[in-house]
């Protein structure tokens, strides 16, 4: 049975046994564009204990550069390599993992952050945020991308895509028709939560470019891939035994935690519910639980 975080001694007990505490972001630190509460306070404390925080986000749109900007915003300090984010790990997987020459480029059916994440471990890719794809496939016109791939694209890349179109869609099919080319996803979130809304996530734009060529993509490349893991563990030299994920999705965060070796906290402010946890065999059930993150700050009061 998970242990359900209300009490002091609880707190304490958490703050001896962990080193290390992984944050998955959107439903743990904030919702959408509000900050939950006594987030801030609890990560003062947490490394005012000198624990490592880690902030591990499957959200691909943007870069690591992007999330330092946005945690500014909500008055976190975080540096550039405390943030995992599924379009760094797309672009670490790229480069250590498929080891992809650096003389080719990728295909990017996606936002930005996977372009830039993909420029800082060198390699040059196309599609993405250019706008030339903002428009509808024009089949009569022989100087359609469509008819002209670049023989230099050596992998595929696929995460959430605002701007998702057929024109696209098929030109990231045709790259995918050569079954020499790798096809990656950064995640495969089904939805994310957004101002009370749910919203389609970057699983929906794996799932058409997967219907349309007939293949599964080699692997997804975010939470709870154990390669992301990985990256974690060689970059901060973690020890897995003394760490912590938290996080409010039980089949990324609380998988890519128990998976990966680490103690988990399941907290109720996104995805999940009481229900959703007390339907879950014992084997997959997390260590603790709790109604929010910012109750490690308030039980110590
Ligand atoms: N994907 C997108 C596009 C998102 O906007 C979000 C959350 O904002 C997520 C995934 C999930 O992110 P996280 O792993 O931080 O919950
Ligand atoms: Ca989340």
């Amino acid at each position: 049975m998970s242990v359900k975080i209300a009490t002091k001694t609880q707190v304490e007990t958490v703050l001896d046994k962990y080193d290390t505490f992984l944050f998955d972001c959107d439903g743990v630190l904030w919702l959408g564009n509000h900050l939950l509460p006594s987030v801030v306070e609890t990560l003062t404390l947490l490394r005012s204990h000198g624990k490592k925080v880690i902030f591990v986000t499957n959200n691909s749109t943007k870069s690591r550069a992007d999330y330092v900007h946005k945690f500014e915003k909500f008055g976190i300090k975080a540096s550039s390599d405390e943030i995992f984010s599924s379009s760094y790990a797309t672009a670490v997987y790229v480069d250590s993992i498929l080891k992809l020459p650096k003389d080719k480029k990728v295909w990017v059916l996606g936002g930005s952050g996977i372009q830039d994440e993909l420029k800082l471990v060198g390699y040059e890719s196309i599609g993405g945020s250019d706008p030339t794809y903002n428009k509808e496939l024009d089949l009569d016109d022989p100087e359609s991308p469509i008819y002209h791939l670049d023989p230099q694209v050596g992998a595929v890349v696929v995460g959430l895509d605002t701007k998702i179109n057929y024109f696209k869609s098929a030109v990231t099919m045709q790259y995918l028709n050569n079954p020499e080319i790798p096809f990656l996803a950064t995640n495969i979130d089904s939805t994310y939560p957004h101002k009370g809304l749910k919203l389609p996530g970057a699983g929906t734009c794996v799932e058409t470019i997967a219907c349309a060529s007939g293949r599964k993509p080699l692997t997804s490349c975010g939470k709870p891939n154990p390669s992301m893991m990985d990256a974690i563990v060689k970059a901060h030299k973690i020890d897995r035994s003394r760490s912590i994920m938290v996080g409010d999705r039980l089949n990324t965060d609380m998988k890519f935690g128990r998976e990966g070796g680490l103690a988990t906290l399941l907290v109720l402010t996104g995805i999940e519910t009481v229900q959703t946890l007390n339907q879950l065999e014992k084997d997959v059930q997390p260590t603790y639980y709790s109604e929010k993150l910012g109750d490690l700050f308030e039980l110590l009061q």
